[in-house]
């Protein structure tokens, strides 16, 4: 069997349990196993399977009969990309999303522009696997990160990213900002559980059966977060500060008069890649 043929068996696989993106999937679990780039894998898709990978088939197989079951792709290699970086991921963590990218871009931009100070210190609300915290802390070289993550078992893949990356950012176990007293911050970013609970059953079952609910369900208006993290957070923002949150497509003007309701200026809602509110930003004044 060629390299070109076990991949589109792969597929076959795949589409025969309607996975969407077989095609892909099955490149990437190929990839992930044989450790095969793309580019590789173009140039050596009509060869023979050399005999030393043989024993490799039976991983393959094995992962794609996971992947047929909806277990998310990232849950079987255990790592997503993320701002260029890779993130170890399991259950326990919302798999981070390119969506999520247009908000750490947001919060760099305002950091390394708008936030006229050394050392700028960063509160990441709802951290989870930590990709955000550690991706800003990283490309903004900041020394004075927290991220708060109200699960211990996300908070401990948050650790393993911040050693894998070497920033030495502190993760907190905390409800919220409860266990934050007198914390103060240039810039808080979140990217809390926004979805409307009765919207859940929609999701993909890659979702809502394997990723953590707590990461997922915003409560019946999705807007809970959004109300209790911004009205703390004006008591944790230095003057000048600014708080971006990630929303759903279509909470941009929910979001934007909270932060109103609570005192924020120069409220922006920023779009994504496909034109879809995904960003709002307020400034304290
Ligand atoms: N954007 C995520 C999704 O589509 C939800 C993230 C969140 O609730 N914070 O599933």
């Amino acid at each position: 069997m060629t390299y070109g043929e076990l991949v589109t068996l792969g597929e076959q696989k795949l589409k025969e349990a309607n996975i969407n993106d077989s095609k892909i999937d099955a490149f990437l679990l190929f990839e992930h196993i044989f450790g095969i780039s793309k580019s590789k894998y173009l140039l050596i898709k009509y060869d023979e399977i050399r005999e030393e990978l043989r024993d490799k088939l039976d991983e393959f197989d094995e992962k794609l009969q996971l992947r047929c079951l909806n277990i998310p792709l990232q849950h079987i290699t255990g790592i997503q990309e993320f701002m260029g970086m890779d993130f170890v991921v399991n259950k326990n963590v919302l798999i981070p999303r390119q969506d999520t990218e247009i908000l750490v871009e947001n919060a760099v931009l305002t950091i390394t522009e708008e936030i006229e100070k050394e050392n700028p210190r960063l509160l990441d609300m709802c951290t989870g696997s930590g990709c955000i915290a550690i991706s800003l802390t990283k490309i903004c070289k900041l020394q004075n990160t927290i991220a708060v993550d109200y699960s211990n078992a996300a908070l401990e893949v948050a650790k393993e990213n911040n050693q894998k990356h070497s920033t030495q950012i502190n993760f907190i176990n905390s409800d919220l900002f409860t266990s934050l007293n007198g914390e103060m911050f240039d810039i808080i970013v979140s990217n809390p559980p926004y979805i409307r609970t009765e919207d859940i059953r929609e999701l993909m079952p890659e979702v809502k059966d394997f990723e953590p609910m707590m990461a997922l369900d915003g409560t019946s208006d999705g807007l809970e977060f959004y109300r209790k993290i911004t009205k703390e957070s004006k008591k944790h923002l230095n003057d000048g500060g600014f708080l971006l949150y990630e929303i759903g497509f279509d909470q941009g003007k929910d979001v934007k008069s909270i932060m109103k309701d609570n005192g924020f200026d120069n409220i922006e809602i920023i779009k994504d890649l496909s034109g879809l509110d995904r960003v709002v930003k307020g400034h304290k004044a």
